[in-house]
């Protein structure tokens, strides 16, 4: 079986097995499933005649004009390689001395290498090089993996040989059932192994990888729907009349936007209903989701069940603290704060009190998650900014509760039909509209100094009119390595620039009471100029604050950029964005140039993954769910919608999958999602 150690294989001993062991690699089972990352075509050389343009090429010829000589200190080896068909490729290795003792005049060699061009010539410098026919000369399609650590990529090919000498992976048991892998219409396990690190044609890496990508869907989407059987479809939920609902809206100082009204509607509908609410509310920066929640809590709260309210960061919690506190203050409905670094005696104080019944509404961070924290009577879950936190973390505040409504904000934007069967154990609400009277945010960039100066004229301009601003830098302290404006060194600049306001200072590395001091002074207005790193990046809301400038802006992703600037155009002020772009290169000038053109979130997320591809923008991370290896949500979508089908499949068969024929999957799944998962299952 594969569950031996990789430290039996030849020619890993500890420090290599250390290191693989960093990379989570245990097993011959861990290196199997390590792939490569491209592959060489070495079947056959090319003529040398029929080369064309540069690019890495294989070939093969007898070694002529063999000469080496030294320059100074240096020496080159040179020669000419002939091929059958006639055509002449000039090699070249610098500080040839090693080579030169290897590579005899007249015998033939394979040579892989990059071909560019000198003085009208097709030349190799430094390829790697085989006699041909020895054991050395590789032909076929070579798998290239990545090195790991001390174990360079060429290693790992040897060892995935030795693990297939001895257990071949073209006889890897199957997994999946022989109906399934039939309706699915997928290669099997051993198939797929075997044609990813050994293929005999390319076929087989397409095939097998699309196997493995499946395998792991299958096992996220079943995941999902597990978890939709007991949390999206929940019988006996808590049920909330809306008769109070309109009262509260009534209280708000603005009337609701269309379709905040509507989103509204669709969540009187849910928690009257008695089945629980589970519910994802897509809106955009801006858009308005708080006071939707605001509304939902003061529902349930008039209805006497509690609401918890779990936002990513501190600073994000105690906002929320701050202005829904004083939205309910006067309401009789009493509001709880709840982080990590509390006094212990606080700490208790709350958790007595909510245990009690004696908090309606409890917003916090993560700290919310703990053994500790117990409810009296929890009737609605909101977690803000979904995308920052895991399935599993939004189903352990759930269980605080007897089958309470959940209700899962996030300004991420995505497609409709990704989000089906990404948010599978969701129902999905949409905020489009902005409020009434927002101004489109005017956003600019500016190149050079000049431009930078005019920049800081308009924040000028805006401080005296009243006005606050965000100066954003992208580090924390100074690092030689990249010349980036350091928070700290930015913060002395605008300190003198702007000596006539205050101007302070904001970042990772203060304590959370410095921090917190820092941004209430913003709230207030006591301070006019916030310089800061990305921690103000998600949902922090100052209305009065109406000019943004971002400092080596090509240092940020295009999703980024737009939550940054979502911190200004919050009120009814025009408000500035400024791109100070350190930098001439292409795909910084078209993002900032995106930036200046839009603000619509789903368009720049859309143009994001044009120009970056798919990265980390619709990774799983971004979406609250587990990290997957081989598939990935936007490329293989397709994919996706294979594995769902055959997921209802098997849980129509077997809804808890008990089956013996569905331990693996259950294995798999359970491995996936980590311990929450076990709530389920
Ligand atoms: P987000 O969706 O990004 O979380 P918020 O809920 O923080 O947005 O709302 C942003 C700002 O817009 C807040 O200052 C809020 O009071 C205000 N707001 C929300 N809804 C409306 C509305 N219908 N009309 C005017 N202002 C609104
Ligand atoms: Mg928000």
């Amino acid at each position: 079986m594969n569950d031996k150690p990789v430290d039996s294989l030849k020619g890993i001993g500890k420090r290599k097995s250390e290191d693989l062991a960093k990379a989570g690699i245990y097993t011959f089972q861990d290196l199997i499933y390590y792939l490569p990352k491209s592959y060489e075509d070495r079947r056959s050389p090319t003529p040398i005649a029929s080369i064309f343009g540069e690019g890495r090429y294989f070939v093969a010829g007898k070694v002529k004009n063999k000469k080496f000589k030294y320059m100074g200190r240096k020496s080159l080896l040179s020669f000419d390689v002939e091929d059958d068909g006639g055509g002449v490729l000039r090699v070249v290795f610098f500080n040839g001395i090693y080579v030169n003792n290897m590579i005899h005049q007249g015998d033939e060699y394979s040579f892989f290498g990059n071909v560019s061009y000198n003085g009208g010539r097709i030349q190799m410098v430094h390829p790697e090089f085989a006699l041909v026919g020895s054991r050395e000369d590789e032909r076929g399609i070579l798998p290239v993996y990545g090195d790991i650590g001390r174990v360079k990529g060429r290693q790992i090919r040897t060892l995935i040989r030795q693990i297939d000498s001895i257990n071949p992976l073209g006889e890897t048991e199957e997994w999946l059932c022989e109906r399934v892998i039939d309706k699915a219409n997928v290669c099997t396990t051993s198939y797929a192994l075997r044609g990813i690190h050994f293929p005999r044609e390319k076929k087989e890496i397409l095939e097998g990888k699309y196997r493995l990508i499946f395998d792991e869907l299958l096992t996220l989407e079943t995941g999902l729907l597990l978890i939709r059987g007991k949390f999206g479809n929940r019988k006996n939920g808590v049920s909330i009349s809306s008769k109070h609902m309109d009262e509260y809206v009534k209280l708000l100082p603005f009337s609701l936007t269309e379709d905040q009204k509507k989103v509204l509607r669709e969540i009187a509908r849910d928690m009257e209903s008695s089945s629980a609410m589970n519910r994802l509310i897509q809106g955009d920066v801006g858009s308005g989701k708080t006071a939707i929640a605001e509304v939902a809590m003061y529902m349930t709260a008039k209805e006497g069940y509690q609401s918890v309210f779990m936002a990513p960061t501190e600073i994000l919690a105690r906002q929320h603290y701050e202005s829904i506190g004083s939205s309910f203050q006067n309401l009789g409905i009493r509001c709880g704060l709840l982080v990590s670094k509390q006094s212990k005696k606080l700490r208790e104080g709350i958790l007595n009190r909510l245990a009690d019944g004696e908090i309606d509404v409890i917003i916090g961070t993560h700290a919310l998650l703990g053994d500790g924290v117990k409810f009296n009577k929890l009737g609605l879950v909101i977690t803000d900014e979904q995308h920052r936190f895991g399935v599993n973390q939004r189903q352990i505040l759930t269980e605080k509760g007897l089958n309470p409504n959940v209700m899962v904000m996030t300004a991420t934007p995505i497609p409709r039909t990704m989000a089906v069967v990404v948010y599978g154990d969701l129902d999905i609400s949409v905020i489009k509209s902005m409020p009434r009277g927002r101004k489109k945010i005017i956003t600019k960039i500016a190149k050079n100094k000049f431009e930078r100066e005019s920049t800081y004229l308009k924040v000028n301009e805006e401080l005296k009119a009243g006005r606050q601003g965000y100066v954003i830098s992208p580090l924390i302290e100074e690092s030689d390595a990249i010349d980036a404006n350091s928070a700290l060194e930015l913060y002395e600049e605008m300190s003198e620039r702007f000596s006539d306001f205050n101007v302070a200072l904001l970042h990772g590395r203060m304590t959370t009471d410095e921090k917190s001091k820092v941004m209430e002074a913003f709230y207030e207005g006591e301070v006019d100029l916030l310089v800061s790193t990305v921690v103000i990046e998600v949902g922090i809301n100052v209305p009065n604050a109406t000019v943004m400038v971002i400092e080596n802006s090509e240092r940020f992703g295009l999703a980024q950029l737009h939550q940054l600037r979502g911190r200004v155009g919050r009120g009814n002020f025009q408000s500035y964005c400024f791109l100070i772009l350190n930098s001439d290169s292409e795909i910084s000038n078209q993002r900032a140039e995106i930036m200046e053109m839009t603000s619509d979130g789903f368009i720049i997320a859309e143009e994001d993954l044009k120009l970056r591809g798919p990265g980390d923008i619709l990774g799983t991370r971004q979406h609250g769910l587990p990290n997957l290896r081989f598939a990935h949500l936007t490329k293989h979508v397709d994919v996706m919608q294979n594995s769902l089908m055959i997921a209802k499949d098997i849980l129509e068969d077997d809804p808890t999958l008990n089956k013996s024929k569905n331990r693996q999957l259950k294995e798999r799944i359970k491995r996936l999602y980590g311990d929450g998962i076990n709530l389920v299952l």
